[in-house]
This record gives structure tokens, sequence and C-alpha cells, in this order.
């Protein structure tokens, strides 16, 4: 007895103080960022993302087999802290009984199912790990990039925790030291076959067992705490203080842009890794490598450099690297500070994104790229003056003309002039009998295409009785493009304008049909003052529809497959509104791409990606009409100016114009109604 608690009790101090030291220097690292203390607020809403999120391992389940695999080995590794406790109370007493639980049978097949679950699990991994093996080292791989050989060493790591622990409680079975009946399945089964050993040697193996348990639990945690596994011990905590209900829609922080605070300290956005905040430091110590978001990524899928989950990483080995400067150790202070571009992220990654959130929103522990990304720009922008030089033009225009494409305020109203009705431009103040404001946008109010929707939507209203005014020249940019872009001084000039011309004029209610202006009208401009009813086109017309106010005929007949704009889909969950207003077209009939709703592929646009040339790999907005043609639809439809310009031009550049139309969800409305329904 006194051996196996001088070994177990000895093996578990030594790991704990080597766990333990490794712990402490990460837990410095991470709080050598940026304090984030509205991560502490809402604990209501963090208590509930615990238990759907980790608990229920709700985004793991959404890939079910690994998802499956995945939860039941975390599941399992929950309730086998029972048995870890056992074990331990072993060491000391063979009789040994968890307070309040006793040696209840249904604990014992609880215990045992797990086991086996786990055990089960670890084969799914394999296969999977095996299967993509040949292929990891290629981009189509999430594993592309990623530390796979710990991995297999952690399924090692685990396998023996099992096998240990089965091997102990089955000799238990025989020496008459295991206090569960045959509930506990798997450990009677096993013993029966170690049997025919008697009952010295049992005795034996149970020492030997539960001491190798015990070793191998706590070099477990050595391993992890050294290792990408350190999920296992930061992932609750990360999606605890992750943004709810998701780090999408606002961009996270509103820097105080108020020059009369500057100081010569003052930094803007992340060019060092301690510009981060805590939380995105305990964000890149908490990535799995798992390349869910690499997967989904449009940069990297269309073989751009851009990988999320390489960005991460390398912002991680950043922090690893800097570790003694951050810390302040000794002789640390002559140590040159690792700017982040281009050392560690290359200007074509950071350039690349579309802030499309595709990763945000598939990555299982709840990593916020689209802030860290954004963050980085910003620095760039704001402190190096450093962006790619056509991205420069687009924020000259914002400045001087209060559009991207620089064409003035003078013909913000022009698109209104082959209406058969007249739209009320707001003056001083929005008359009593208009009930919205209609914020048109540039690309709606400007670009040719994109005016067509916009034409649309407007007589689409007016059929509705929906009365609405607009602000003509009084509208200015909403700053989207500039703040993706990372100049959020400009981003802000632009929403303090505009939030004063709104508040100026009494808006209340506004309709938005750009989903970039409803975003930012919607998530963004509170925080700097503006608060505001918006609704998007796509959901007014659908309220339209289903209120009886607006009726779709029979003049379209065809196949429409619905592409969502990420600002209005995954950016602000607006999924079924467009499709419910497809379905209430008679002629339609309505296809899904294969990549659809929150897992939709971006058209190449966002992120201020509009004003910048795509010269590396594919162009995102052709990989995506090309999965539009597959599904055979005669319209691309959907709901964002932006989209259309892309799609619309990809469609041209294969020459299926004649084919394939994009349109806007309300000329497809509109067009339905040139046969009405009778
Ligand atoms: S936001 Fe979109 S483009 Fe940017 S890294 Fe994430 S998935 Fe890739
Ligand atoms: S960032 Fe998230 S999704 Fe991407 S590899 Fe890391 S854990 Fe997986």
């Amino acid at each position: 007895m006194l051996v196996r608690i001088v070994i177990g009790m000895s093996a578990t101090g030594l790991a704990l103080a080597v766990a333990g030291h490794r712990f402490w220097h990460i837990s410095r690292l991470v709080r050598s960022g940026r304090p984030a203390p509205e991560r502490l607020k809402n604990l209501g809403a963090r208590a509930e993302a615990e238990l759907v999120e980790v608990g229920g391992q709700r985004k793991l389940l959404r890939w079910t087999v690994p998802g499956l695999a995945h939860a039941f080995t975390f599941w399992g590794f929950t309730i086998l802290l029972f048995t870890i406790i056992e074990a331990y109370g072993d060491l000391f007493d063979k009789r040994f009984a968890i307070w309040g639980f006793g040696h209840n049978p249904v604990l014992g097949f609880i215990e045992d199912f797990f086991m086996v679950a786990v055990l089960a699990a670890l084969v799914v991994f394999s296969v999977i790990r095996i299967k993509n093996a040949p292929a990891r080292r290629e981009r189509a791989s999430r594993f592309y990039g990623s530390h796979t050989d710990a991995a297999w060493i952690t399924l090692g790591l685990i396998a023996l925790v099992m096998i240990t622990l089965l091997l102990y409680r089955a000799a238990q079975t025989n020496t008459g030291d295991f206090p569960y009946t045959w509930w506990a399945f798997a450990s009677h089964a096993i013993g029966k076959a170690l049997h025919p050993l008697g009952a010295g040697v049992n005795s034996d193996l149970e020492t030997i067992f539960v001491i190798l348990n015990i070793g191998v639990i706590v070099g477990f945690l050595v391993f992890v705490s050294y290792s990408k596994h350190l999920h296992i011990s930061t992932a609750p905590l990360n999606v605890a203080l992750s943004r709810r209900p998701i780090a999408l829609g606002a961009l996270d922080k509103t820097p105080d842009m108020d020059m009369e605070n500057v100081s010569e300290d003052t930094v803007f956005g992340a060019g060092l890794i301690e510009h981060f905040t805590q939380k995105q430091m305990l964000d890149f110590v908490t990535c799995t490598e798992c390349g869910r978001c690499q997967s989904v990524c449009p940069a990297w899928n269309t073989g751009k450099p851009l990988s999320p989950k390489l960005v991460i990483m390398g912002l991680r080995d950043n922090m690893f690297s800097q570790a003694s400067r951050l810390l302040g150790r000794d002789g640390s202070e002559s140590e040159e500070p690792e700017t982040l571009v281009p050392h560690t992220i290359e200007p074509d990654v950071l350039w690349s994104c579309v802030t499309c959130g595709a990763c945000v929103q598939e990555c299982p522990v709840d990593i916020e790229h689209v802030d860290a990304i954004v963050d980085m720009r910003r620095y760039e922008v704001l402190m190096e003056s450093r962006f790619p030089s056509e991205a420069g033009l687009m924020l000259r225009n914002i400045e001087n003309q209060g559009d991207p494409w620089g064409l003035g305020s003078s013909k913000r109203t022009e698109w209104t002039e082959s209406l058969d009705f007249d739209v009320p431009v707001v003056t001083d103040a929005i008359p009593d009998d208009v009930e919205y404001l209609y914020w048109v946008g540039c690309a709606g109010a400007l670009d040719e295409r994109a005016r067509k929707g916009v034409q649309a939507t407007a007589r689409m209203l007016h059929r509705a009785g929906v009365t609405f005014a607009i602000l003509g020249p009084k509208e200015s940019c909403t700053g989207d493009p500039a703040r993706r872009l990372g100049n959020e001084y400009l981003y802000q000039e632009q929403t303090k304008a505009n939030v004063e011309t709104l508040n100026g004029v009494g808006a209340k209610k506004i309709i938005a049909t750009c989903p970039h202006c409803f975003n930012s009208i919607k998530n963004e401009y509170p925080a700097l003052g503006g608060h505001f009813e918006v609704i998007h086109h796509s959901q007014l017309l659908e309220h339209l529809i289903s209120a009886g106010r607006l009726s779709p005929g029979r003049g379209y007949q065809g196949t429409v497959t619905y592409h969502d704009p990420c600002y209005l889909g995954r950016h602000n969950r607006v999924f079924d509104q467009p499709r419910s207003v497809i379905d209430a077209i008679p002629g339609a009939r309505q296809v899904e791409m294969r990549r659809c709703r929150e897992r939709s592929f971006c058209c190449g646009a966002g992120g201020a990606r509009m004003w910048m040339e795509e010269t590396i790999g594919k162009r995102i907005n052709m990989e995506r009409t090309d999965e539009a043609f597959t599904t055979g639809a005669d319209v691309v439809s959907t709901a964002c100016p932006y989209c259309m310009i892309m799609l619309d031009d990809a469609v041209r550049a294969n020459a299926k114009e004649e084919e394939v139309r994009v349109l806007d969800l309300s000329q497809l409305v509109e067009e339905s109604l040139s046969n009405p329904a009778t």
C-alpha cells in the first residue's frame, strides 16, 4: 500500500509542478495583452454558452462523425473525472467511495460505458487521420499546416488512460476490491479474461495498472500543457469569454479616435502581439489546429495565402517567441519587438481577407479571427500608412466625395429619375406621413447594375403602399469599407456625420438595401450615438408579402438559387426571409447551392476587397458562380448590391449572361408581377 501511495503521489506532485509552471507561464503571457473588462459582463449569456457550446458540443456536432467522436471523448473525460478521484482514493483505501455517490451501480455503468465510448471515438479519430494522412500536405486538407504528429501522441495517451483504467478495474473484479456490480459491464467482461491468472497475479496487476493509470493521466497533463491540446484546459474559458452570441456583425472594439486624446504612446490597432487584448491572446493559445476555419475560408479555397488557422497559429508562435520581452525578464529590454506584419503575417495574407466571417462561424472554440485581422489592418493603415494602393483611392474618394467611387453627392438621386412616381428627398425633416427613410447606399445609388435592384425595391415598396423618403445628396458612405480596411478614423468621421444627419432629419425607421450599410447602421452606429430601427429590404418584402400587401404573380417561371450575402446572412442571421420571398413567387423553383445559409461562400467583395485587385489564385466571384452554375438555376438571386456586381461580373466573364441572370430579390418579385396571379 505504501509503495502505491509513494509512487502515485510522487508522480502527481512532479507533474503538477511541471504543468503548473507551464500554465502559470501561459497565463502570464495571456495577461500581458490589453485588458478586456467587457468580457466579464453578461454572465447569464456566458453561462448559457458554456452549457450549450462546451457541454452540448453544439458547433462540433455540426460535423456529424468527427463531432460525435469529439463529443463522446469530451463527455467521457468529464465523466471519467469520477474514475480519477476513485483511482487516487484507491491508493489509500481500497473501499474508497466518492462522497454522495458511493458505489451506486449506475455510476459503475456510466463509467464503463464512457470508457468504451471513448475507445470507439479514438478509433474514429484514427480512421479520419489515416484517411487524411496522404492529403494532409495538400492545401485542400483542413490539416494542412497543423501539427498532426502531436495529435497522434494525444490519441495514444487517451487510449492508454482508458486501457490502464479498464485493466485495473478488471483486475479488481478478481481480487474482491471492485465495488461495482455487473452493471460495470466492461470491467467485469475483461475481469473474466484475467480470472485464470489467479488472485495473486490479479492483485499485482491491480497495483501496477492503478499506478500506470495515474502516471498516464499526470503525464497527459504535462503533455497537454506543452502542446496544441492546451485547448482542453483553455477552450471552456475562451468560449465563456467570447462575444455573444457570435463575434460577427459589429466589429469588437470602437477605439477612441478623438485626436485630442492622442499622445505619443497611443497605438491604434495591433502591430505588436501585446496590442491584442487578453481575450485575443487566449484565442491564440486555444486554437486546436482542427482546420475547420481554413476549410471554409474563401481566400484559402481560391489559392490565396490567407488561412485563418495559420494566422492564429502564427500569432501564437509570435507570442511564445516574444515571451521574455512580454514578461520583462532580465536582459529582455534590449530585445527588438517582432512586428506582426510582415514578420509573422505577410501583407498578402492580411489583405486577402473578405471579412466574411466563415471562420468565426465554424470555429468550435469561438476564436475571433475577423477582429484580429481588422486590428492588424488598423495598425497598418493608421500607424504605418501601409495598405494596397488601390484601396488608397477608395479612401480618398470617401473622404472627399462621400462615396468609394468618387462620383459625388449630386448623382445620388439620378436613380429616381426613371421611376413613375416621386420619391421625396428629405431636406430638413422627414415628413410625418412618411414611415421610412430609405438608406440607398453608395452602390445602389451610383452603380448601374446595383441601381436596378434599388429601383425595383422602390417600385415594390410604392406598390405595397409603403411611404418612404431618401436623403439624396445628404446621404454619404456609411464608412463600412473604410472600417473593414482598417481606417477607423475615416469610418468614425463618416459615422458621426451620418448620425448627425439622421438625427437631424428625425430618422427612426430605416430601410437598407445594402447589407453592409444595414450592418453598420444597425450594429455599429449605436456605439457612436446612432440608434435607429433598421430593416433590410428582403425582410420588408417578406413582411409585405405575408401581410398580403404585395402578391407576387406568375410572370417569372424558372429555377432560382439564392446567394446569401455574408453581411446579411452570417453576420446578421437573415437566412429565412429572402428564401420566403422566393417561395412566395408561384413560378419560382428554389434550389440551394452546396454552400448556403450560414455556410454560404462569399462573393469576394467584403472587407473592402471590392476596391482591391485580386491577382492571386482564382477569383472568389468565379468560384461562387461556378457553384451556382452547377445548380442549373437560370437566376442567381441575391439581396446585396456588392454581390450583384461581383456575381454579374463572373457570369459575364463566363459568357453565360444569356443563360443565367443575376437579380436582386426585388427584381424577381417585380418580374413575377408582369403576369399577376389570378
Ligand atoms: S473572414 Fe472569411 S476571408 Fe477572412 S479569414 Fe475568415 S473565412 Fe477567410
Ligand atoms: S481557429 Fe478555430 S477552427 Fe481554426 S483551426 Fe483553430 S480551433 Fe480550428
